[in-house]
This record gives structure tokens, C-alpha cells and sequence, in this order.
């Protein structure tokens, strides 16, 4: 996913009205981020935008925020935000580990996990979006009743954080391991673009839904 030299990208984030340079900065007052006071979901690894996009546009009762750890991606957001702008949506170029820096408890309603990165090797298993350390991150900031999604096509990605979810403290509140032969968890989907991909190929889409 990482596009590397393009030299503009970080300029272009930088200086862009949809993201937010300083993120720490609104900590625990990120209403003041958007034209309306509403509940914030979060997107993490959005990677190109389009899902969080399609969301936002839908549902004009809720911001949204996008974080993507790389400029070079989060560039191709902010070209279609330029496009097609929406008011409730706002991208942060960060690395999700420090996503107790920047939001506050109870500050975040619900976050969304979308064919995040697998971390294959048994020690890099804390880098994954869904291990324990990552859900105690969330942990202290999303609300009481706050959720986790988490969509991915990589099976062993998705056995781990089955497993790792109840061992973090949560439960899990839905599970598929066929997301688009699954007539009510399908309900709604929106198509993320590696979803759009591996799926073409015929490969299943596993999803889950995680609260404490
Ligand atoms: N969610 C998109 C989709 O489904 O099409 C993109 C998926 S891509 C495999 C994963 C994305 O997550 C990459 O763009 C990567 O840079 C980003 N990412 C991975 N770990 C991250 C982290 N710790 N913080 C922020 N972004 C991260």
C-alpha cells in the first residue's frame, strides 16, 4: 500500500483544510475539529479513504476521522476529498500507537480496523491493530458502549484477534467468517478498496464486531 517518493505528499498534508496537523492539540475537544458538535468514529489504517468517505457521506450525523500512518496514501484521500468535499470528515497522518496522545476517554464512539497490516512474525504480534496492547489503547478512549470493526481477508490475522479480543477484555459481539454470504452483518457494508480486491479474487472476508 505504501507508495514511496512522492515528494509533494507531505507538503500537500501539511498545508491541507482536510487534515489536522497538530492532533494533540485536540485532545479531548475534538468537536471543535468540525462544523457540528457529534459523536466520532475513527478509521485507523484508512489507507486511501475510500470507505471512510462513502461512510461519512451517508451518515452526516456522525465525524469521522481517518488516520494513516503514511503521507504518500493519505494523498489519494485528500485528492477525492478535493473532489467530492464533505464537512464531517477530516484525515490525521499519525502512527496509531500514540492514539492515547491524541484522543481522551470516552472520546471516540466507534472504531473501524479494515484489512489492517498482518504482522506475520510472532514478534511483531503487538504491531497488529487487533492485539492486546492495541486494545488497550482503545480501551481509553472509546465510550462505554463504544465498538470495534474489524474486516480483513487474512485468516490468520483474523483466528489471532478472535482469540486475542477475549483475552484483552473484551467480548465479541458478532462474528463471519463470510462477510458477503452473511445476510445481516452484510447489511450496510461498505466496500473498502482492498476489500473490493481480494474479494474479485474469490477470497472470503472475515469481520467481527468487539465491545467490553
Ligand atoms: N483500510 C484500507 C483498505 O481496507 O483498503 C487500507 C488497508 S492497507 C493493507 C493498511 C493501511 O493501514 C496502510 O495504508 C498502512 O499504512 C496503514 N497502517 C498500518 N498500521 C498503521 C498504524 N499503526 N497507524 C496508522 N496507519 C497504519
Amino acid at each position: 500500500m505504501r507508495l514511496r517518493n512522492i515528494p509533494i505528499a507531505k507538503e500537500t498534508v501539511m498545508t491541507s483544510p482536510y487534515c489536522i496537523n497538530d492532533p494533540n492539540a485536540y485532545k479531548g475537544r475534538w468537536q471543535e475539529a468540525f462544523p457540528l458538535a457529534l459523536p466520532l468514529s475513527v478509521e485507523i489504517g484508512m489507507g486511501k479513504g475510500r470507505f471512510l468517505m462513502e461512510l461519512a457521506a451517508l451518515h452526516p450525523e456522525n465525524n469521522y476521522l481517518g488516520i494513516e500512518r503514511y503521507s504518500s496514501v493519505l494523498l489519494r484521500a485528500l485528492q477525492k476529498m478535493e473532489e467530492f468535499p464533505l464537512s464531517n470528515l477530516k484525515f490525521i497522518c499519525m502512527d496509531a500507537s500514540d492514539l492515547t496522545e491524541v484522543f481522551d476517554k470516552n472520546e471516540v464512539s466507534r472504531i473501524y480496523l479494515n484489512f489492517s497490516d498482518p504482522w506475520p512474525k510472532e514478534r511483531h504480534a503487538k504491531r497488529r491493530l487487533t492485539s492486546h496492547q492495541f486494545f488497550e489503547r482503545y480501551d481509553r478512549v472509546l465510550k462505554e458502549d463504544g465498538q470495534v470493526e474489524f474486516k480483513t481477508d487474512n485468516r490468520d490475522l483474523f483466528l489471532f484477534s478472535a482469540k486475542e479480543i477475549p483475552v484483552a477484555g473484551w467480548r465479541l459481539d458478532a462474528i463471519t467468517y463470510d462477510l458477503h454470504h452473511d445476510e445481516k452483518m452484510n447489511e450496510g457494508n461498505i466496500m473498502t478498496e482492498y476489500e473490493e480486491k481480494f474479494s474479485s479474487k474469490g477470497n472470503p472476508i472475515y469481520k467481527l464486531v468487539a465491545s467490553r
